[in-house]
């Protein structure tokens, strides 16, 4: 790695001049108080295109000190600025202007997530930047229906609920959809009044700053959006103990989503978690088979496997698990894994060369405990790049590590099952709950099992679906609290109850 990153050479492929620009503008800065500022430590670290493995750009090194400095400005913007007291209309303009400014530069940010993160651009393209401007969209619409409540007081009192922002909200964000988590974060806190410092991760910093570009361009009062790029232990770790934030919502692992939580407690800010899951997707052999294997495939080859709710054991009934593996093997072979910014890209390489030894790791594991690797089960066969072959494991207990710990790559346990019970039993049975999935054409047991599984979101005959106006979130150890949807209001807001004696 040179000093000096070539552009021209780690981005070579990318197609959008502005993306190009972009990353060739030198160091990024971090958005304390309306500005681009260097880390106060001076200091910077490399941001990687995994599909190459060459330095993209430098960015800067944040920690404690410039969490400092931007908790200042956020307070000052909170108690003082604009936005709290703006009007509901007008704040909806502003979510809608940066709606508007992500579809405009829909192209640019799609390449630099492919570069920043190595998913295909088929998806960038049709999911995570789509998405992340919907999301913002959604939002919109929300600032102006925040109700509260008139309450049924005695007639000597009238008694009303006023629904006020939390205050400055530090988030915190992982690498597999930057952008999009970003939105995801910002867009409903803001709807509701609220300041916000933002911590992309360290493998996928880009998005998010040029998103910081564009919220300035929208114009939104200085300081209510400030990014703080660096490490998890540095500024992550300032955000969650920082004794002037309010609160902190966080998506990642389950165990420094532990951290966060005991750190929170020095000055009991509320803390909203969305962490790991080890999803169930259960297959009945009356199920529309077309449509299940390639929904299955979707479920785990999807963003290489890095998603937090991939459907990452598969429970087939044990009848059709010959059948059903064989067909989802098929399918993963099929899938062109290579260059992630040619459109026909199916698989891109792992985020990081951490990630890709983690996932190898898991691959050895398995074969270890005794499963087989029908297809896969190992790294691709380009030179360069973080890339594994889309794995299909059969011959998988649930006892077994590779169904018990989330991955977070291209692979799938294919686990039998005999009925309904041992489905329900067997999906349950994981110390997560973020998601889950039934295939069947018999719809009462769908919506039996629907109900018997302990996840955030269920999903029937289908996979992945998610949607702004939805709840997201994890039943046990994947986290609480709702993300999305009006749910994510309650996340947002704090509720007053004002007696008035009449
Ligand atoms: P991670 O450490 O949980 O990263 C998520 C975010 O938390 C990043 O912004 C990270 O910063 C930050 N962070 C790390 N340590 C922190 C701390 N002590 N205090 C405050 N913030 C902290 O996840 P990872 O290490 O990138 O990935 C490890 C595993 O986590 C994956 O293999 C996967 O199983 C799981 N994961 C789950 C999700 C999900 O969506 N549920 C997302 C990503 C990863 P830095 O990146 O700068 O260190
Ligand atoms: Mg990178």
């Amino acid at each position: 790695m040179g000093a000096t990153p070539s552009v021209e050479s780690a981005a070579r492929g990318a197609k959008s001049q502005a993306a190009l620009e972009f990353l060739k503008s030198g160091p990024k800065k971090l958005l304390i108080g309306g500005k681009w500022v260097a880390a106060k430590s001076g200091k910077t670290f490399e941001t990687l295109n995994p599909a190459n493995e060459e330095v993209l750009c430098l960015v800067a090194e944040g920690d404690k000190a410039d969490v400092d400095e931007a908790v200042k400005h956020a307070r000052k913007a909170f108690e003082e600025g604009k936005w709290a007291t703006m009007g509901p209309h007008q704040r909806t303009r502003y979510l809608l202007k940066i709606a508007d400014l992500i579809e405009k530069h829909a192209e640019e940010l799609a390449e630099l997530e492919t570069l920043d993160n190595g998913k295909p651009i088929f998806e960038s393209k049709n999911i995570d930047i789509p998405g992340a401007a919907e999301t913002f969209r959604y939002y919109a619409g929300w600032s102006s229906k925040i109700y509260g409540d008139t309450n049924p007081s005695d007639p000597g009192m009238f008694n009303f609920t006023l629904r006020e922002p939390v205050g400055v909200c530090g988030q915190i964000i992982p690498w597999n959809f930057p952008l999009l988590m970003a939105a995801w974060k910002i867009a409903p806190a803001l709807a509701c009044g609220n300041v916000v410092i933002l911590k992309p991760a360290e493998q996928t910093p880009l998005t998010a700053l040029r998103l910081g570009e564009l919220i300035l361009e929208s114009g939104l009062p200085e300081s209510v959006v400030q990014i703080i790029t660096g490490f998890g232990p540095g500024a992550g770790s300032s955000i969650a103990e920082h004794p002037d934030i309010d609160k902190v919502a966080f998506t990642g692992s389950t165990e420094v989503g532990k951290l966060i939580l005991k750190a929170s407690t020095g000055n009991l800010k509320r803390v909203s978690l969305e962490l790991g899951g080890k999803s169930p997707n259960i297959i009945f052999p009356d199920a529309d088979m077309q449509s299940a294997v390639f929904g299955s495939m979707l479920g785990i080859f999807m963003n290489q496997g890095q998603v937090c709710c991939a459907g990452s054991r598969v429970f087939v009934q044990e009848s059709m698990y010959d059948q059903f593996t064989d067909s989802l093997a098929q399918m993963a072979q099929s899938l062109t894994l290579g260059n992630p910014l040619e459109t026909g890209t199916r698989m891109g390489p792992l985020v990081s060369k951490e990630q890709h030894e983690r996932v190898l790791g898991y691959l050895e594991i398995g074969k270890k405990e005794g499963a087989k690797a029908k297809v896969g089960g190992e790294a691709g066969n380009q030179e360069r790049g973080y890339f594994v072959k889309p794995t299909v494991f059969t011959d998988v207990k649930n006892s077994m590590k590779i169904a018990r710990e989330e991955i977070f790559g291209p692979v799938a346990a294919a686990i039998p099952f005999k009925d309904e019970n041992d489905a329900v039993f067997q999906g349950n049975d994981t110390t997560y709950g973020l998601a889950a999935a039934v295939w069947t054409r018999d719809i009462s047991r769908a919506h039996k099992i629907a109900r018997a599984l302990k996840a955030g979101t269920v999903w029937i005959n289908c996979y992945g679906m998610i949607d702004p106006m939805s709840p997201f979130g994890g039943y046990k150890q994947s986290g609480f609290g709702r993300e999305l949807g009006k749910y994510a209001i309650d996340l947002y807001t704090q509720i007053k109850s004002v007696y008035t004696k009449l």
